[in-house]
């Protein structure tokens, strides 16, 4: 997080509530990630903070992307286009892969001409995707277990294991080759034991698929890897000592394998300030009013089942308070109890690691616009 005295500096500058994006923190995230991965490449996932200039960091450190909608995908090509012709490739998916299994005809024609790499869980999706973009590569999402993550995706997405070489034997049928397998073990997962039989899960197919003559070049092992938001989350490094050995028992070399970062890349990238905009007591319990709340920036409390802490910069004797977002919603309660000191209308909070799902899915509900983002370290 930048100094506190930084922080003061710019709200007073540009005003609140301000989303401050530190350059610097994404880059070392960005290299803690491929530092203890060395055999995976990062596709970092979009959807978690779809700011071009984090999309334009990253992509200088050699970071590939993960895209979900038609609209990211135009704006992460945008943002890479201009490379010089040696960089660029006949095929998009070195840099970019569509990785929402679900896909409408409209995001298909519009993806063919790049040859993409997309992924798919089911019949349906493959007569679509063979019909409106022959031209696309394929990855087989697999369901995986959850267990434990904050944020469970497995009930929405990802075939059943024992249906995949037929899936696999149906996109053959319709033209398509399957490159490769993907899975989602959860978001902001703590349970590393996912990902180990995550991995297990996929090495069977691709044996299994292997017997049937397919021959798969991919795995991609998804996002998943937690944040350290406190220290009940284990750090990176214990995450990635299981998973090399892993990865390396498996999977031969030539099974090139990707991930999908998203949180882990940017939410620590990331700090709100907001300021006391209202204040009352009610039954006993002081309440601050602030600028910033559920329907922007704090918008993960909802979608992403994340708490976030609210802390003030001035000191003093703390009490219980509780935090409410400016809106008429009695749902737009940041915070039911924080400690916070005696503060005035006018004085600021922040809030850290708040880069991940926040500002992403701002609504502006209510007329109140989402936070200004300004970019240091750029
Ligand atoms: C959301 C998503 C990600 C990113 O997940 P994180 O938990 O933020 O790392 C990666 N891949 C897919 C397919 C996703 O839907």
């Amino acid at each position: 997080m930048p100094k506190l005295s930084i922080l003061t500096h710019l709200a007073e500058e540009h005003g609140t509530p301000l989303f401050v994006v530190d350059h610097e923190t994404l880059r070392r995230n960005y290299r803690e990630f491929t530092r203890h991965l060395p055999r995976v490449h990062a596709y970092y996932a979009v959807k978690a903070n779809p700011d071009p200039e984090i999309v334009r960091t990253l992509y200088k450190l050699g970071s590939s992307f993960d895209v979900a909608s038609i609209s990211e995908f135009r704006m992460v090509y945008e943002n890479i286009k201009r490379l010089p012709a040696k960089e660029r490739r006949d095929f998009i998916w070195d840099k970019i892969i569509y990785a929402n299994p679900i896909k409408d005809k409209f995001a298909l024609e519009e993806l063919d001409a790049y040859k993409p790499l997309v992924t798919f869980d089911n019949r349906e999706e493959i007569a679509k995707i063979s019909r409106h973009a022959p031209h696309a590569g394929l990855g087989l999402r697999i369901r995986v277990p959850n267990t434990g993550s904050m944020v469970e995706l497995s009930s929405k997405f990802g075939a059943a294991p024992g249906e995949a070489v037929d899936l696999i034997q149906v996109a053959a049928d319709a033209g398509l080759v399957v490159e490769g397998l993907c899975f989602h073990v959860g978001s902001q997962c703590n349970n590393f034991e996912n990902y180990v039989q995550a991995l297990s899960i996929s090495a069977a197919i691709m044996e299994e698929t292997e017997s049937r003559g397919f021959k798969m070049k991919l795995l991609d092992i998804g996002g998943g890897f937690p944040t350290r938001y406190d220290l009940s989350v284990k750090p990176f490094r214990e995450l990635a000592e299981i998973l090399n050995p892993e990865l390396d028992r498996q999977f031969p070399k030539e099974i090139e394998i990707i991930a999908e970062p998203g949180r882990f890349l940017v939410a620590t990238a990331a700090t709100l300030v907001a300021e006391v905009i209202g204040k009352a007591d009610r039954d006993g319990r002081r309440c601050y009013y602030i600028n910033d709340g559920i329907y922007n920036t704090f918008s993960g409390i909802l979608f992403d089942h994340c708490q976030y802490r609210v802390k003030s910069f001035k000191k003093g004797r703390k009490e219980i308070s509780a935090v409410f977002g400016p809106t008429c919603d009695a749902l737009d309660c940041v915070s039911q109890a924080e400690a916070l000191p005696n503060l005035q209308i006018g004085d600021l909070v922040y809030t850290e690691n708040i880069g991940a799902y926040s500002n992403a899915s701002s609504t502006g509900f209510n007329g109140f616009p989402a936070a200004k983002v300004i970019h240091i370290n750029l």
